[in-house]
């Protein structure tokens, strides 16, 4: 993709569809002599200053960018953070040089420098080290490495363990007991990888994992360690001699208890959904389903625990890093809230016939119109 082409995704809608929560402001950064083309979204600072991630990647755009930072204010809400929502976009190559990264990283710190309502973190395409660089260029930033006093949460895996809790609270609602339980996993990276590990953890047996390459197969159960250790070593799935290698996307016909999106947007839709054969879904990635395909699962009663209750792991860890607590506090609030989250809004959807999105946007909003409800109106 060429720059005019890229220009072009990342402003591909003059607009998006706001409405009464926001999104508050929206910023497209353009630095040419650094090379930066960026989006920042503010969605909604009622409940303090908006958190969300830095997200680098070729093929980003403004819509992407503003129901990620929905997500995000949806996600803050849910997890009963001092926390709006808001999220950024880089458009680049997360592969380049480590030289090139840090000269754009803080090219886009330095241009968000005044953004005092938006605290950067770790999100696809950026990790702990260039969260470093930005606190180091404007003074503000979560997910730092643990040497500047942050909680790593992608090498602790704060929303791999988030989505193991979510899966224990929803035992009863979905019949799926973890000890036992079939898992698949889409995308093998911060989340995917831990949340693998995690419910291994819990007797459960991971019987395929994907990244963007390939999928590899076992329905006897996948040596999760060993796995990990050979994507880190070889920089792929494709080729684990305990396992069979298929193509990327045969994880998605996988047959399992619990499918685990941990890789892009919008991965099912109304033309694969029918593919999925599975009982649960725990939205590991971001809006990783597109609204045809919940629906089309609710007809067929898989049950589907929404991106910001089922994820919240991550945001939750940044949130008590930001606050100066420890490590063993993230976990421990990290399991507590998620599970008391995915406990509340199964049964009010378990009570009312409604889907666990429905009742969980609905509950969400409310909190944060009660929020800006305590705000300065004029
Ligand atoms: P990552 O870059 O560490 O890993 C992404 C993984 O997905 C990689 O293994 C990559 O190979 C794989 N992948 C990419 N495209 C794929 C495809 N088409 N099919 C299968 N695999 C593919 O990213 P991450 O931090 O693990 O984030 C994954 C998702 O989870 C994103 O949607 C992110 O927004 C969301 N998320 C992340 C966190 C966090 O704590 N890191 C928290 C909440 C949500």
């Amino acid at each position: 993709m060429n720059a005019e082409q890229q220009f072009a995704t990342v402003t591909d809608r003059a607009w998006v569809d706001a409405d009464d929560l926001g999104p508050e402001k929206i910023v497209h950064l353009h630095r040419a002599e650094a090379g930066l083309r960026a989006i920042v979204v503010i969605d909604n600072v009622a409940a303090g200053p908006s958190v969300g991630g830095v997200r680098m990647a070729p093929d980003v755009s403004l819509s992407e960018c503003f129901r990620l930072a929905r997500a995000m204010t949806l996600k803050n809400a849910a997890a009963g953070l001092a926390h709006g929502g808001g999220k950024s976009v880089i458009v680049g190559d997360p592969k380049m040089t480590d030289e090139r990264k840090e000269s754009l990283v803080r090219a886009f710190a330095a241009a968000i420098g005044d953004l005092n309502d938006y605290v950067p973190g770790p999100d696809m395409g950026t990790d702990e080290r260039c969260m470093a660089w930005v606190r180091d260029e404007i003074g503000r930033a979560v997910g730092l490495p643990r040497e500047l006093g942050g909680i790593p949460l992608d090498e602790i895996g704060a929303t791999g363990l988030g989505l193991a809790a979510c899966a224990r609270a929803a035992e009863d609602h979905s019949g799926v007991r973890l000890n036992g339980a079939r898992v698949a996993v889409q995308g093998f990276g911060s989340v995917g990888r831990h949340a693998a590990r995690f419910f291994a953890d819990q007797g459960a047996v991971l019987v395929a994992a994907s990244d963007s390459q390939s999928t590899v197969a076992d329905p006897d159960g996948l040596d999760v360690a060993a796995l990990a250790a050979h994507k880190r070593d070889t920089g792929n799935l494709a080729g684990f001699a305990g396992g069979r290698t298929l193509e990327r996307d045969a994880i998605i016909g996988i047959a399992c208890d619990i499918w685990i999106p941990a890789a892009r947007p919008d991965v099912i839709d109304a033309a694969n959904v029918g593919r999925l054969d599975t009982r649960l879904v725990l939205e590991g990635a971001n809006i990783p389903l597109t609204a045809d395909a919940e629906a089309a699962l609710a007809a067929r009663e898989v049950l589907v625990i929404p991106d910001f209750i089922a994820n919240a792991g991550g945001v939750i860890c940044a949130a008590v890093e930001y606050a100066g607590g420890t490590e063993r506090t993230a976990r421990e609030t990290i399991e507590e809230k998620i599970g008391a989250n995915t406990a509340e809004v199964l049964e009010h959807a378990a009570r009312t016939g409604r889907t666990v999105r429905e009742v969980a946007t609905e509950m969400t909003v409310a909190r944060v119109r009660t929020a800006m409800g305590l705000r300065r109106r004029f």
